[in-house]
Order: structure tokens, then sequence, then C-alpha cells
């Protein structure tokens, strides 16, 4: 896959035409010509030429990069202070269970101290323990539904056949 074009390429103050937004950001006016009709870049199509503003430009290509980038690894927390996928400070980081299938990763952002978290599948915490050091905490049971019976379900049945036993 080519680069995606530069967002700083685009002037935020102009109006581009769909042969300009081609040329300053150096594809072929059928690919500008995709965004706008797929890809949810915005124009005003009320008229011909079709009118671009230098600022939606810069924003879909600010937003298709990030994109781009933010396919984080499965250690990886994106740090909202520093607007980058950061590996826990020291390696380490906290997971609590929030629902059955999912827990919440917390860790601290290496270059600015923040605290950053993310959900993740509690069937991807083997492979995230393989890269750093995590320890689980307790689940919050307010947070935790419980789709199967507890343990001592076995127990109650039994109960309840003794009941029948002792009535029947
Ligand atoms: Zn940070």
């Amino acid at each position: 896959m080519p680069r995606l074009p530069s967002p700083n390429r685009v002037k935020t103050h102009y109006l581009y035409t769909v042969w300009e937004a081609a040329q300053a950001v150096g594809r072929h006016r059928q690919t500008v010509i995709r965004w706008l009709k797929e890809k949810g870049l915005i124009a005003d199509r009320s008229k011909v030429p079709w009118l671009i503003k230098g600022k939606d430009l810069k924003e879909f290509l600010g937003h298709r990069r990030a994109k781009s980038k933010t396919k984080l690894a499965l250690h990886h927390l994106f740090c909202l202070g520093c607007k980058n996928p950061q590996e826990p400070d020291g390696k380490f980081a906290e997971y609590t269970q929030a629902t059955p299938t999912t827990g919440m990763l917390k860790a601290l952002c290496p270059s600015c101290g923040s605290i950053v978290n993310k959900v993740v599948r509690r069937a991807d915490l083997e492979a995230i323990r393989a890269k750093i050091e995590v320890t689980v905490q307790q689940a919050n049971p307010r947070l935790v539904s419980q789709p199967a019976p507890p343990l001592n379900d076995t127990s109650a049945m039994e109960a309840k056949t003794d009941e029948k036993a002792h009535f029947g």
C-alpha cells in the first residue's frame, strides 16, 4: 500500500476542486472522487465543480493516516496525551475483568506518565502476558454478569434431589 499523503500539504483555508485536490495530495483524480463518494470526504457537491474545503481534506487525510497507524500491538495502549501507542511503563499493566469476555488493561505511559487503558479480550490476555507483566485484579461483581450458574449449582441440585427423596 502506498504511503498516504501528508495532510500538511493541504492549505486549510483553500477551496479545492477535485483536480486541485488530486494535485495537492499527489493522487489521481479518480482517487479523490472515490474518497468523496465512498470514503466520507466532504465536498460541496451542490454545483460543479465540486469544492472541497482544505480543512475537510486535511482532516480526512489526518484520519486515514491515524487509522492506518493505530493498528495497536496487543500489549500497546494508546496514550491520549502523547497521541501515540505506548508500551506500558516498566512493561507492567493491570487487568480487570469487566465482562465475562473482556477486561480493562491499565498501565502508565512511559513518556508522559498518564494512565492509559484499553479494553482487551480475555482471550488475548495470555498473548499480552507473553510481552509484559500483567497483574489480574479481582473482578468487580457488579460489573461481571454471570451467564453460567455458580459452581455450587450441583450441590443445589443434589439438595433438591434430597428434598424429593424426603417428600416422595
Ligand atoms: Zn503519554
